[in-house]
């Protein structure tokens, strides 16, 4: 998650197929957006559909958005969309009192975390970027989040931003989660070998498009398939040609042509590759 001022109405929705010529290519999966917090979530879905993306995370980033992402999972209907509960960086002063309670709730209700699509702790970790919550709060929530996805079997989703040691810091001191993805992935290759070190995946955002990729594109070129993934941390970070408008899964193939241009592979082939890592990211398979 950064800030975004526009509105999400239709007229604002950019055309994702406009001049991609993988348009057909299909089974792409946004392991990290922002869905419930649209205004139209429904519509943007289709859009998505439409654009090849068929499967979709919706990432929590504190109680209230939680829940909405669990409601949209649950109202939607929709097989292959899922939920997380976290608390981001920015929000830690709330504490992770809150994402320990909605849990809870959870596993003690019918069917449990599973029948609620609930299948990681998220987005959680630390930002010395903007510094919305002091680093003192922020590493206490994020421990916090991390011994609750271990406690609960989920995945942790990790947003870390100018803060590799204490983020690596805290994971190497915490009883790490089975399975571990870093979002939106920042770093260049030293930082992803550190992380590829702790058996997670690195998740790769818009952010691989724009001309300053430098070591992130590296990364993404240097990253072993089978814990490569990828996301749009949709409303925020449209990727060229898209860049400053509002984001949408409906732009992940334009995230996945340029990871594949990097790799030198052919976009369908990393369409099926991402999407089968994504599958086993979350425990779904
Ligand atoms: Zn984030």
């Amino acid at each position: 998650m950064v800030t975004s001022s526009r509105d999400g109405s239709p007229a604002d929705a950019p055309k994702p197929e406009d001049d991609l010529d993988q348009a057909g290519i299909t089974g792409w999966f946004d392991t990290h957006c922002h869905l419930q917090d649209e205004q139209r979530p429904l519509e943007v879905l289709q859009r998505a559909r439409a654009a090849g993306v068929s499967s979709m995370v919706c990432v929590g980033t504190d109680e209230l958005s939680s829940r909405r992402a669990l409601e949209l999972v649950r109202s939607s209907g929709d097989g292959a969309l899922w939920a997380t509960v976290g608390l981001h960086p920015h929000e830690a002063t709330r504490g992770a009192r809150v994402v320990e309670g909605l849990l809870s709730e959870l596993a003690c209700s019918p069917g449990g975390l599973v029948e609620a699509k609930a299948v990681a702790v998220g987005e959680c970790g630390l930002d010395y970027h903007y510094d919305h919550s002091p680093r003192e709060e922020q590493r206490e929530a994020f421990a916090a989040q991390v011994e609750l996805a271990a406690r609960y079997g989920l995945t942790l989703v990790v947003h870390t931003r100018n803060a590799w040691e204490d983020t690596l810091g805290i994971l190497a001191e915490a009883r790490l989660p089975e399975r571990v993805i870093f979002h939106c992935f920042t770093g260049g290759e030293p930082e992803a070998r550190r992380c590829l070190d702790l058996g997670a995946w690195l998740s790769f955002s818009g952010i691989v498009t724009f001309k300053s990729a430098g070591e992130v594109a590296q990364a993404a070129a240097f990253c072993p398939e089978e814990r490569l993934l990828l996301e749009t941390d949709s409303p925020f970070l449209a990727p060229v040609p898209h860049r400053g408008q509002r984001n949408e899964p409906a732009l992940l193939p334009w995230i996945g042509a340029a990871v594949a241009k990097l790799r030198g592979q052919a976009p369908q082939e990393l369409a099926c590759h991402s999407a089968a890592s994504a599958m086993a990211a979350f425990g779904l398979r």
